[in-house]
């Protein structure tokens, strides 16, 4: 059933008369819709909006974002009602892991500490030792003793960069993120020559040539502050370009171009098909009914909450 909203109101103003009245809360990503960002309580990257539903005192939270976000949520609120606009919002890097193959791989190597990025299945969290999310990968892998070997998953391009960044040699999965694979270097280097004074920001779930030419590499919420406390005034973008509405809000004065994709698109930028298949009118809608809800066993949800409260520890 589709709620129909009175005329008299806007879904906006409905949305927030319901939030009220069902003391809910609006956790948005970035990369969402700008209109869904705008009727939002909390925006934030992958780690802010689980710091945010482990603290919030509503009995709803409304994820708008994608499935393992909300399954994060309700690991951290297991007697509360998690809801997702649009079941189907998954994610490509969450689905390049499968339990079972993962569950194969840790057999064959029962001495390794398993980490893995937050953009997993809940099965695959009940399968790790510690959680991380980009903001605070570095630190997770640093904590780790220097003797422990690692598996990382299941994001390959941000399991290099870390074995960079900490030169820890680690075990990875081999998994991406179709948005952050999809930026041309060719089409970003022909971008740059017209914008020769720009810093190229680029997120680490990018493949190894695009970081090689970024000035600053970084989680969402480190490129928004990148770009707010440097002096520069002009910047590619290499991540989803639905971060663009907050950095443009937050330095309306700079110029902000988002890298180019290989396919050529609508917008000629990456976009996650997933985030977008939440809209405003879902967003409405599932709050109305209180469905789609996100269940998980009692079990499953026990098993996964140690790893991530182990990240929030850290964070
Ligand atoms: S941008 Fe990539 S990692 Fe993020 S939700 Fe979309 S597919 Fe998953």
């Amino acid at each position: 059933m589709t709620v129909s909203t009175p005329p008299e109101f806007t879904l906006q103003e409905e949305l927030a008369q319901l939030k009220k009245e069902k003391n809910a809360v609006i956790l948005a990503h970035y990369y969402q819709e700008p209109e869904i960002q705008e009727v939002a309580d909390f925006i934030g990257d992958s780690l802010e909006l689980a710091k945010k539903a482990a603290e919030t005192p509503a009995d709803i939270i409304v994820f708008a974002g994608v499935h393992f976000m909300a399954e994060t949520a309700k690991i951290l609120n297991p007697s509360k009602k998690v809801l997702l606009p649009d079941l189907n919002a998954g994610c490509s890097l969450a689905d390049s892991c499968p339990p079972k193959a993962f569950r194969e791989l840790k057999k064959q190597y029962p001495d390794h500490v398993v980490v893995t990025y937050i953009n997993c299945s809940a099965e695959i969290k009940t399968l790790s030792d510690i959680v991380c999310t980009s903001s605070n990968a570095e630190k997770v892998i640093n904590s780790i003793p220097p003797e422990k070997p690692i598996i990382f998953a299941p994001d390959k391009n941000l399991g290099k960069y870390l074995m960079q960044k900490t030169g820890r040699k680690m075990l990875l999965w081999d998994g991406a993120c179709i948005v952050h694979e999809a930026f041309s270097l060719d089409k970003l280097l022909e971008l740059y020559g017209q914008h020769p004074s720009a810093k190229i920001i680029a997120h680490p779930e990018s493949e190894d040539h695009i970081l090689k030419v970024a000035n600053y590499i970084g989680s969402t919420s480190g490129m928004l502050n990148f770009v707010k406390n440097t002096e520069h005034d002009t910047f590619i973008v290499a991540t989803e370009a639905g971060i663009l509405h907050q950095m443009q809000k937050d330095v309306p004065w700079k110029t902000l171009i988002p890298a180019p994709a290989k396919e050529d698109n609508t917008c000629a930028c990456s976009e996650c098909a997933f985030m977008k298949m939440n809209t405003l009118e879902k967003l409405y809608n599932c709050l109305a009914e209180e469905t789609p809800e996100i269940t998980l066993s009692q079990d499953l949800m026990k098993k996964a909450l140690r790893p991530i409260e182990r990240m929030l520890e850290l964070s």
